[in-house]
């Protein structure tokens, strides 16, 4: 089981940046430190009945600082987006396995939606050509930084208001966007359909899967996958908080 570290990190920012998407910013030096692209964090609620701590990706890894970013769906979110800068939120240590950057002439990220924010980590440690792919129901976020982190960027959205009008998968090949690795996060249906793709052009890919997940350190078995071994069955349960959240495409078990 990962070492289970909470601290009381003080909100140096909470920022909404898209309709219902924030941008948290901690000062957390001990978390940084031990801190790598593709982990997440456990933000715990204050609200007493909120019993479990919401898992959040890390966005982006500063020497004193963390940043996360994310959507208000349920109670936890919507507490978490009430919280100013000055006041202090416990927040976990580090957990998971997560991208493993590849040396690389051209990388692919491809994210969708409210999993665009480990992308950017990922972004920043890679050296090489980056084409960030990302996706949106309507409005993108995270582009500059995206940018910044030296990506070339390609925005789709259901609606068609900013960019290609349509899913990531079909702008990469309407773009006709290639690479020798791909990296992905955002909705399974996404990342399945990306997965097949991958296969498709011979090109392998680390996706990061999102389970909905009860302690987040291993212990309660909440968040299980399936993934690919030479059994009788031809897969192993593994746990996503642990041994992900990150995995070869290609180890994936899709169907269930
Ligand atoms: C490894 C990992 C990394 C994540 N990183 C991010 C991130 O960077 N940014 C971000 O915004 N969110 C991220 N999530 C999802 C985030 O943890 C949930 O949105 C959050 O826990 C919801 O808490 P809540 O109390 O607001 O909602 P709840 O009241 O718990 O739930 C509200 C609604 O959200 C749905 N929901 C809750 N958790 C999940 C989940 N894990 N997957 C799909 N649907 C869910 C519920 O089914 C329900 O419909 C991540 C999840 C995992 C497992």
């Amino acid at each position: 089981m990962c070492k289970k570290t909470v601290i009381e990190a003080k909100i140096i920012q909470n920022q909404e940046i898209a309709q219902g998407v924030y941008r948290m910013v901690l000062s957390a030096p001990e978390i940084a430190a031990g801190a790598s692209c593709g982990q997440f964090v456990n933000l715990y609620p204050k609200a007493k009945h909120t019993l479990l701590p919401r898992p959040i990706s890390i966005c982006e890894i500063g020497e004193d600082t963390l940043t996360l970013v994310y959507g208000v769906v349920g109670e936890g979110t919507r507490e978490f987006a009430g919280y100013n800068a000055g006041e202090t939120i416990r927040v976990s240590s580090a957990i998971g396995t997560g991208f493993k950057p590849q040396k690389t002439k051209t990388a692919v990220l491809v994210g969708g939606g409210i999993g665009v924010p480990p992308l950017v980590e990922l972004a920043k440690q890679m050296s090489g050509e980056k084409i960030a792919v990302i996706g949106f129901r309507d409005e993108p976020f995270l582009k500059e930084e995206l940018e910044k982190a030296g990506a070339k960027v390609y925005i789709a959205t259901d609606s068609g208001k900013t960019g290609f009008k349509g899913n990531v998968i079909e702008l990469i090949q309407e773009q006709g966007i290639s690479g020798d690795y791909f990296y992905s996060c955002g909705p399974k249906v996404m990342l399945k359909a990306l997965a097949a793709y991958c296969e498709s052009i011979n090109t392998p890919v680390q996706v990061s899967l999102e389970e909905r997940m009860g302690c987040g350190y291993g212990a309660c078995v909440g968040c299980v996958c399936k993934i690919k071994e030479n059994t009788e069955t031809g897969y192993e349960h593994k746990k996503v908080c642990k041994d992900g959240p990150v995995f070869l495409g290609s180890e994936v078990v899709w169907d269930e």
